[in-house]
């Protein structure tokens, strides 16, 4: 609320002022004295003011009043401009009253009058109000908050502990029986919740977001890159391709791996995967002069120099280096060593022997 200087009215002794007008018995009395706030108005008890207001009773004539400084300290709300008497949270509210318009009317009744109607203690309270609605507004949203983080936090958990997501309706109903606090704003009525499996994807979703676009800084500030990429089935029989990231963390300048995409597939031939894996590097903003390196399982499709990723990617990227990724290695290095020693064979087709057994039994 603005600050306004009140500014007093010099006195100028028995002076006619310009708002006195004469009434029927010739007498002056002030022009304003019948448009006080149209409002019903209650007599007020003016004891309380009339010790403290001698000028106005005593020194002054009953037409010639005229404003006295103690009003300001009897009516905090009150200010003066122009010989004119305001209300200062009724002008800031936008009232309509005669203290809004200006009251011309020097008599304490006018301020008593104007003190006790509904529209003045609203506009007075009026910040008080607003400060208790703010509080509210905020104690509200920190309720939320407080109940969506839990939301967060149980889905990154589910996530981290490999939990398929449509336990997190379960889990809420065992917070519920544990009385864990501050869930209920989750709970709007007694049919719509968030406590749900759609809510989880949801949150899943932009948790993912989050963690992607950190991954994106980071790629952004790794000067070469080396990409990784597997070809992998779900278990649904879906084709997919698995790749990461080497990058050089631009913090500590220690090398790091990322995690790029999953992305099903239809074409399994170089063309197809080179094509899925430049793709995903366009989306990351990586370009092709920072690729460095490029590591595969050691298949033909992918370490092919012609038509394989391999080859497609060195068309793109001259410098490039293929590396036979060195888990593989040593997986074909096992296998190949363990089909010399005939007990580990037989070993083997038991083990295999069984886990059919086991995987087609009802
Ligand atoms: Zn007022």
């Amino acid at each position: 609320m603005t600050s306004r200087k009140r500014k007093l009215l010099p006195i100028k002794g028995q002076q006619k002022l310009p708002f006195l007008q004469k009434d029927v018995n010739n007498n002056e009395v002030p022009k304003n004295d019948t448009s006080f706030d149209s409002q019903s108005e209650t007599e007020v008890d003016h004891k309380k003011y009339s010790q403290s207001e001698p000028e106005a009773t005593a020194s002054t004539s009953k037409n010639n009043r005229k404003i006295q400084s103690n009003w300001f300290k009897l009516w905090p709300w009150l200010y003066e401009s122009d010989g004119v008497l305001y209300c200062e949270p009724c002008v800031d509210n936008k009232k309509k009253n005669n203290f809004v318009t200006g009251c011309a009317v020097y008599k304490t009744t006018s301020m008593t009058r104007h003190e006790a109607l509904s529209d003045h203690i609203n506009a007075t309270e009026a910040p008080k109000l607003a400060t208790e609605f703010q509080q509210a507004v905020q104690q509200s949203h920190s309720l939320e908050d407080k109940a969506v983080l839990k939301c967060i936090k149980t889905v990154l958990w589910l996530a981290q502990e490999n939990i398929p997501l449509n336990k997190f309706e379960s889990i809420f109903e065992l917070f519920r029986e544990l009385d864990v606090p501050d869930l209920e704003p989750l709970r709007l009525n007694k049919h719509v919740n968030y406590e749900n499996y759609y809510t989880s994807t949801e949150i899943l979703g932009a948790i993912s977001c989050v963690i992607d676009n950190e991954i994106n800084v980071k790629l952004a500030q790794s000067p070469y890159i080396t990409v990784l990429a597997d070809e992998s089935t779900d278990l649904a029989n879906k084709k997919r391709i698995t790749s990461n990231a080497r990058i050089v963390n631009g913090t500590t300048s220690e090398p790091e791996t990322v995690f790029l995409s999953d992305h099903e597939y239809e074409d399994g031939t170089g063309i197809g995967l080179a094509t899925v894996i430049l793709q995903e590097m366009q989306r990351r903003d990586i370009s092709v002069d920072r690729l460095i390196r490029f590591g595969s399982d050691g298949a033909s499709v992918m370490s092919g120099g012609n038509k394989g990723v391999k080859g497609i990617l060195l068309q793109k990227q001259p410098h490039l280096i293929h590396i036979h990724c060195m888990a593989h290695h040593l997986a074909l290095c096992t296998s190949q060593a363990a089909d010399l020693v005939p007990a580990i064979k037989c070993y083997q087709q038991w083990l295999t022997s069984l886990y059919y057994y086991f995987s087609q039994s009802s």
